[in-house]
């Protein structure tokens, strides 16, 4: 399980800033011929997207089985047709989001007419992440394509066979000239930083987010940043239960071992509720994983010996290690770790105080549940907040009231694919956003565009500014 230097990992590290600036000049190059503008260019791009997700379904899910040991069906479900979907939704409705936006002028500017005008942003870069390797790549390389820019991407060397299934594919599949994937780690990644870009979306820490950020102000290259953090769950009591800890299970376990940035990262419930939660949770858990979840296929493995010792760290803090009530069980050598729940560890624990980004859920308990809001906002905003209440003034009051990227109500991380909604982060957890429509307008540059004509060129407006105009 542990990452080795294979000869290609070693080649590319010969990726330095002087070949970076070469790639970013040949790819501006292809951008100023004008050929990536054209519907056609944009939509035989994505028309080879969508038949390389059909015939390399398999790879791409053994890819994502080898990296994290994702099941096969989460691979399908949270990663390729999500893809798919992106894709699909790109190919309908590009000629529409191509199309310049009809704006009404006013009596000022008579006759005149005006309109949106969507033009590419020229040639952009997309930092990937591990977690949902093929899916936060091809994802962001989607938008930029539709917007009809070049692109380069930079997958993550933490999950290295899904890098190196993007960088064959993307050759075998798209136009070289205006599309390529450099491989790579940091030395890599700060080669292509150095360079001028047109937008830069990325994906990851906050951490590394602000390296990102540093770097593009230097061109004054605007940013997208899908950055992560603490995201809560606020459990009221009045619920369907069984179905609120199915759902939890989802946004948590079922997900990536909860290494997703929308995963349910800790919970709030009242005092008194927190033992039924707690039960119905090790009910359904067994459901899902049996009664060694050790042993589950069902459940993808920590992606490294790193993250699952950071993992290992946050439970055996003194402050937390007695605070175990269901799980703890954990194997190196399978970089495993059993579904784990922590009941009332303080705040200033670790595990509190840091993005968790695994299979460990702290619960904390409060006399009513308004003082989960207090929580909540004492910490950075997340990208995620959820909610399961059957109490209308509840919902109200938490969408009024907590301040997030996104929110869901009565349900954990659908919100990400729910066509029409966009997806980002505010404050720590990112800025921007993107999917479908919203993927388009980030790579795009937006030109206002006012056409007049000779007629009724009024005088009132140049000079000389005598008495009768001043009193008009
Ligand atoms: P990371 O920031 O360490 O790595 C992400 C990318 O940055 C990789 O491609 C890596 O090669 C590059 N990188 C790492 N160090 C760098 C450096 N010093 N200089 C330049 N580039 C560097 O993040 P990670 O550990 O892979 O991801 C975990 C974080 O990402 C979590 O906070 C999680 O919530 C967040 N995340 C956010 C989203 C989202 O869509 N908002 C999705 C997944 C993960």
């Amino acid at each position: 399980a542990t990452l080795s230097v294979t000869p290609e990992v070693e080649e590319k590290q010969a990726f330095d800033a002087e070949k970076a600036n070469l790639l970013v000049k040949e790819l501006r190059k292809s951008f100023n011929s004008g050929r990536t503008k054209s519907y056609e260019w944009r939509i035989s791009q994505l028309e080879s997207i969508a038949k390389m997700l059909e015939e390399k379904e398999k790879d791409i899910t053994d890819a994502l089985q080898k990296d994290l040991s994702k099941p096969a069906f989460e691979a399908f479900i949270s990663e390729v047709s999500q893809v798919k979907s992106s894709c699909s939704e790109a190919i309908q409705e590009l000629k529409h989001w191509m199309k310049p936006e009809k704006v009404k002028t006013s009596i000022t500017t008579y006759p005149s007419s005006a309109e949106i005008v969507s033009e590419p942003l020229g040639v952009v870069l997309v930092i990937s992440t591990w977690n949902f390797p093929f899916l936060l790549s091809m994802d962001p390389v989607i938008g930029a394509i539709s917007a009809g820019n070049a692109v380069v991407l930079k997958p993550s060397e933490i999950s290295p066979a899904t890098s190196s299934l993007l960088a064959n594919l993307l050759t075998e599949y798209l136009d070289n000239s205006a599309i390529r994937v450099v491989e790579g780690a940091v030395p890599e990644t700060t080669a292509l930083l150095e360079q001028k870009w047109d937008k830069i979306l990325y994906t990851g820490s906050a951490r590394v987010g602000r390296i990102v950020m540093s770097a593009a102000a230097k061109h004054l290259t605007p940013v997208i940043l899908e950055l992560g953090g603490k995201c809560p769950g606020v459990v009221d009591s009045n619920i369907n239960l069984q179905v609120a800890a199915r759902r939890i299970i989802g946004g948590k376990w079922a997900c990536n071992a909860g290494q997703a940035c929308i995963s349910v990262d800790y919970i709030i419930t009242k005092r008194e509720f927190a033992p039924t939660l707690i039960n119905a949770l090790k009910v359904e858990l067994e459901q899902c994983f049996g009664k060694n979840p050790m042993e589950s296929k069902d459940m993808s493995r920590i992606v490294s010996p790193s993250h699952f010792g950071r993992l290992v760290k946050l439970l055996e803090e003194d402050k937390v290690s007695d605070k175990i009530v269901l799980g703890g069980q954990k194997d190196e050598s399978k970089l495993k770790i059993a579904p784990t729940i922590l009941l009332d560890v303080p705040d200033d624990s670790t595990v509190m105080q840091e993005e968790i980004f695994g299979p460990i859920l702290p619960i904390l308990t409060v006399d009513n549940l308004e003082e989960s809001f207090d929580i909540i906002r004492s910490k950075p905003k997340p990208l995620a907040a959820y909610l399961f209440t059957n109490d209308e003034q509840l919902k109200k009051d938490y969408v009024q009231n907590i301040s997030s990227g996104g929110m869901l109500i009565n349900d954990t991380i659908l919100h990400v694919a729910t066509k029409g909604l966009p997806f980002g982060g505010v404050e720590e957890s990112g800025m921007g956003s993107y999917h479908g429509k919203f993927s388009f307008d980030g790579f795009s540059h937006k030109k206002s565009v006012l056409y007049r004509s000779f007629d009724a060129d009024s005088t009132i407006r140049y000079p000389p500014y005598t008495p009768q105009k001043e009193k008009l």
